[in-house]
């Protein structure tokens, strides 16, 4: 369930540090290190599973608490706008193969990303 070698599980388990806003029973929340926005939060399921589409096929329960998560931190946070990201491959930008939304809010964005 957890990968030594993954630097979201040594968070988890307390080995790195991070700002920890929320916690649930499948999840917890971060700020992130490089702040892209106001608000911006990373949301990631205690399982380790490398992106979101795994995630939603091993553990459909641990999936949508990451969901009602990101809205949570969002409502505590802002107008009610915000972006919820998963960069889901390297082309895509993802670096850290721990699935995780980018909670973002508290400024207006564009549309599309780069
Ligand atoms: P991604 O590029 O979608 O895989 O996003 C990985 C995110 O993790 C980036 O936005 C990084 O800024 C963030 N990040 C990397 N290391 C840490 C850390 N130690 N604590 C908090 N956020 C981190
Ligand atoms: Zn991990």
């Amino acid at each position: 369930m957890s990968d030594t070698d993954c630097l979201f599980c040594k968070i988890l388990v307390g080995d790195i540090p991070a700002e920890i806003v929320r916690e649930s029973e499948h999840t917890i929340a971060f700020k992130d290190i490089n702040p892209e926005a106001p608000t911006h939060v990373l949301v990631i399921p205690r399982r380790h599973e490398p992106d979101i589409g795994s995630l939603a096929a091993a553990d459909p329960d641990a999936a949508i608490a990451l969901l009602n998560e990101a809205k949570a931190i969002a409502d505590g946070s802002g107008n009610g706008s915000y972006r919820l990201v998963f960069n889901t491959g390297a082309d895509a930008s993802q670096t850290v193969f721990h699935c995780h939304g980018h909670v973002l809010a508290g400024r207006s964005m564009t549309w599309p990303p780069g």
